[in-house]
């Protein structure tokens, strides 16, 4: 199937109020200008240096989220016009970004990214450390940022059941902090995933392979 049969084929599988990230990394900005085309406008890509790259070939209404790990000094390249950053993993990483927000006069979204898979993952905060930055955000800490969800990734297995045990006890978390203040994004749910996640309250997904193809190796 092509790029755009794959693309509808996603769409035609996803409820009107869920937010499709199409998740375009690897794949060159022509792949994406494909896409594009057909009314997408938001696009995720993991790596800061291969957004930097391709952002500049591509329409400037595109709404550039990050999904794979931020570091501190890299923060700075992305802040003039990333729309949200969804791996926020750590305060001095929240920190980073309202600073290079605020010298850029913007407000940036974030999604705190939350580890519920039971494998061992590098990235994530722990569901006490996610309850207590939300906290500290709620304090008025960080003015240039919007913390409007979380986002979170399950074991990589085909058993089902635990699957949704994992996407399960994030949207628990979303409940929680939403009675705090309301929050607008549950990103949850990937290619192999993403039916699982919906039935579980995502209401942002976040699609790669099964729009782009296949890549080489996972990251
Ligand atoms: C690569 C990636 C995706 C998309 O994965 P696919 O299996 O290709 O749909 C989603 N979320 C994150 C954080 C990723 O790194």
């Amino acid at each position: 199937m092509s790029i755009i049969e794959n693309y509808q084929n996603i769409k035609n599988q996803l409820p009107a109020d869920v937010q499709l990230v199409a998740v375009s990394k690897t794949h060159p900005a022509s792949s994406v200008k494909e896409v594009y085309d057909l009314g997408q406008k938001v696009f995720g890509e993991n790596k800061v240096q291969e957004l930097m790259e391709k952002a500049p070939l591509l329409p400037e209404d595109i709404q550039w989220h990050l999904i794979g790990h931020l570091q501190t000094n890299k923060v700075k390249y992305i802040a003039p016009f990333i729309d949200t950053i969804q791996s926020v993993d750590s305060e001095k990483l929240l920190a980073e970004i309202n600073k290079e927000a605020g010298k850029n006069s913007r407000t940036i979204k974030v999604l705190l990214q939350v580890k519920i898979a039971a494998e061992e993952t590098k990235f994530g905060l722990e569901i006490s450390e996610a309850k207590k930055l939300f906290v500290v955000y709620l304090d008025g800490k960080f003015p240039n940022i919007e913390i409007t969800g979380l986002m979170g990734m399950a074991t990589f297995t085909d058993n089902l059941p635990q699957v949704k045990k994992e996407f399960s006890t994030l949207k628990a978390i979303f409940d929680e902090l939403n009675q705090l203040k309301p929050l607008k994004t549950l990103s949850m749910g990937m290619s192999d995933d993403f039916p699982a996640a919906i039935e579980c309250g995502a209401n942002s997904v976040r699609v790669g392979s099964a729009i782009f193809g296949r890549r080489d190796y996972f990251l």
